[in-house]
């Protein structure tokens, strides 16, 4: 896909200085206190390539809350010990044009979550790993470790807290689904292992290397993670799905599959090329990350990366 290798060092450089915010805009989330601690003007990118190279700028060093990106890697997990495909029966594959965290749809839908990435979703993804082991959160972190090569990912356990005492609406999700028959486990142990796993803090460049068997069919950093039709099908999720319900824009935009948090951080995959992660804490309206998304649109249109 790419046009012409670009001068990707100091493209990135370039990147952070035009989209670091130099002024406080945006907005933070509400029900996880300790992310108000976190500068507005922090902005990181990183790109980790195909080829085995890692170029980072700005704050790609600093770590953050991966929040709603753990929803790739759960769903990789899930999907990689999945040969029945049995999760499919569990949750859908369509854009909810909702909030993340909405309700509505799972009344209508009979309990059955619309995609993975919204909350209902990731929280049967996440029954369904601890259907296999309960501390999903924990085995998600070794996953992280090992595909990032790094040993600086961590579960920030007072950031957990902070938003397990703001799980009213999470629970309310999981208790639903419960009624509904579609989660295994006690509603609060998953609830608790979902938060635990958003509180992963990592840098961008440990994303984006954790990312890259995503942009290599399938192929991590120990050997296969995903077959390639299911590293295909995560992409496509990403792409439909991956930005709350601002997938379309975002798919407009920046024309790759990429997953946000509400952390600031977004990973996006380049097939074939390279993952990138970008972070900037404050988020828009749709709960995307204000300057990660216009640093992206900007990088795409300047190194021609997309997949159309
Ligand atoms: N832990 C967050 C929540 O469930 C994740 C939100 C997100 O990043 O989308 O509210």
């Amino acid at each position: 896909t790419t046009l012409q290798a670009p001068p990707l060092g100091a493209l990135l450089e370039d990147i952070v200085l035009r989209h670091r915010p130099d002024r406080e805009a945006g907005s933070i989330p509400g029900n996880i206190p300790l992310l108000a601690a976190v500068p507005f003007n922090r902005f990181g990118i990183a790109v980790a390539t195909t080829s085995g190279e890692v170029f980072a700028a700005g704050d790609a060093a600093v770590p953050f809350s991966i929040q709603s990106i753990s929803k790739v890697f759960t769903l990789a997990m899930a999907l990689g010990g999945d040969s029945s495909g049995s999760l499919w029966h569990r949750v859908l594959r369509e854009p909810s044009g909702t909030p993340f965290n909405s309700l509505v749809q799972l009344e209508v839908e009979h309990g059955i979550p619309r995609n993975p990435f919204i909350n209902a979703g990731a929280l049967v993804v996440t029954d369904h790993l601890m259907d296999n082991a309960p501390d999903a959160a924990t085995r998600l972190l070794q996953f992280l470790t090992a595909q990032a090569a790094s040993s600086g990912p961590y579960i920030d356990e007072a950031a957990a807290a902070g938003e397990l005492a703001n799980s009213s609406r999470n629970l309310a999700l999981a208790h639903f689904l419960k009624n509904f028959g579609n989660l295994h486990q006690p509603a609060e142990a998953v609830v608790e292992n979902y938060v635990r796993q958003c509180s992963i803090m990592m840098t961008c460049a440990d994303l984006a290397k954790a990312g890259l068997f995503l942009a290599r069919a399938g192929r991590g950093t120990l050997g296969p993670v995903l077959s390639p039709s299911n590293a295909k099908r995560v992409g496509s999720i990403m792409l439909t799905c991956g930005m709350y319900d601002a997938a379309g824009e975002f798919a407009y935009r920046v024309g790759l599959p990429g997953k946000s948090g509400v952390g600031g951080g977004i990973l996006v995959i380049v097939p074939g090329e390279c993952a990138i992660c970008v972070w900037s804490p404050r988020l828009d309206t749709k709960g995307n990350s204000l300057a990660g998304t216009a640093a992206l649109a900007d990088l795409s249109d300047r190194t021609g990366w997309s997949v159309f």
